[in-house]
């Protein structure tokens, strides 16, 4: 019996991930739920797993919490620590945005395993989880679709005479249409994806592309791979994940339905080869699969973040936190779609470059980063 902490319990990730557990209820325990500030869904998700340990990091919010008898809960921010300093041995780590970083290093100590939904933690602090995971001989594995993909790729068929790894996108929301239209789209028409429900940042971030950007800086830090040898494939039906190829110009694919509950069986039960969902028929209708190149004209913004990761240093910080601010600018209606680009269009034209060492200095980066696009975005809306 495997037992589990989830961070980010009450959002698309954590929700999947309750889900694969309440079909097996042999086999996992939830230990630990942590929301943000979603205690009506929580409230259910303690009555039906009843775990022992409750983290509500939004305090005012928390503070209301009737848990029910024996079971510690956890408030704001010191209260996040507290559970992240909880033993288990799996954590899955579905907080979004780079608060996750701190409980993400708190938790490897903790814990045999971590399940690593969260991007922005690599993104910004990767050599710091690296780090971590090898001090505590802490395992991390994916959950992201694509990285879960390559993680099993590289480990079937290994690196001997690998030439490149390909990650797939959707090419989200806006892949047919105009450069001119795109530049003017709506919030609905953005958070219309064609394949996956997931929260509203990273659905605008999939439509920018940006998401796929910062998917590539997982695939570097997650398999220590130079940026040269990574690759972007636009694949809208998303159900080839990734794809490796070898000097002999021979592919191998990894292919499954898009689920999110698919890789989240794969880190739950890994090692073994297990699930606990239904099982999709593929071949019941015809389907065809489709891969094209990315436009990069169409899409500039993956562009930036492709310089950034290869820049290194604090630019993915700064660059990271630009992003999040703009696309909150834009899902409240205040700024265009294009605003996004032009916010962090200015930001990677304004900071200056500096190496980045610690937990400290990454905070640093992102509050600066942050306020300055407040600024730049106050002047344009
Ligand atoms: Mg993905």
């Amino acid at each position: 019996m495997k037992k589990v902490l989830i961070f980010g319990s009450t959002g698309v990730i954590g929700r999947s991930t309750l889900d694969v557990i309440r079909r097996d209820r042999n086999n996992f325990k939830v230990i630990g739920l942590c929301v943000y500030k979603n205690i009506k869904l929580l409230k259910e998700q303690i009555d039906e797993f009843e775990p022992e340990y409750v983290c509500v990091v939004e305090r005012n919010v928390g503070e209301s919490l009737q848990t029910g008898k024996g079971r510690k809960l956890f408030l704001g921010e010191e209260g996040l620590r507290e559970f992240s300093s909880v033993k288990a041995d799996i954590s899955v780590m579905a907080i979004s945005g780079v608060s996750s970083l701190n409980p993400l290093l708190t938790t490897i100590e903790n814990v045999e395993m971590v399940a690593l939904a969260n991007k922005e933690s690599l993104v910004v602090g990767g050599f710091l989880v690296k780090e971590q995971a090898r001090k505590f001989n802490t395992k991390i594995i994916p959950i992201d679709s694509e990285i879960s993909a390559l993680f099993q790729l590289l480990n079937l068929k290994g690196r001997d005479g690998l030439e490149k790894v390909y990650l797939t996108a959707s090419g989200g929301s806006l892949l047919h249409w105009e450069k001119k239209d795109i530049e003017r789209a709506g919030v609905k028409d953005v958070l219309n994806h064609p394949v996956w429900k997931m929260g509203k940042r990273i659905t605008v971030d999939s439509a920018t592309l940006v998401n796929k950007g910062f998917e590539v800086v997982e695939t570097h830090y997650f398999f220590d791979l130079d940026y040269r040898f990574i690759d972007i494939i636009i694949h809208k039906e998303c159900l080839m994940h990734a794809m490796i190829k070898f000097k002999d110009n021979i592919f191998f694919a990894c292919f499954y339905n898009p689920d999110m509950r698919i890789p989240i069986s794969f880190a739950l039960y890994y090692p073994e080869r297990r699930s606990s969902i239904e099982d999709f028929n593929f071949f019941s209708k015809p389907a065809s699969l489709s891969f094209s190149p990315v436009d990069y004209e169409k899409f500039p913004l993956l562009k930036v973040i492709l310089e950034a990761a290869k820049r290194g240093g604090n630019s993915l910080v700064v660059v990271n936190a630009c992003d999040e601010v703009a696309v909150d600018y834009f899902l409240k209606e205040k700024i265009s779609f294009y605003g996004i680009f032009k916010a962090v269009d200015y930001i990677f034209n304004l900071y200056e470059y500096k190496e980045v060492n610690s937990l400290e200095e990454i905070f640093f980066w992102d509050r600066w980063a942050r306020e300055k696009t407040e600024e730049y975005l106050r002047k344009l809306c």
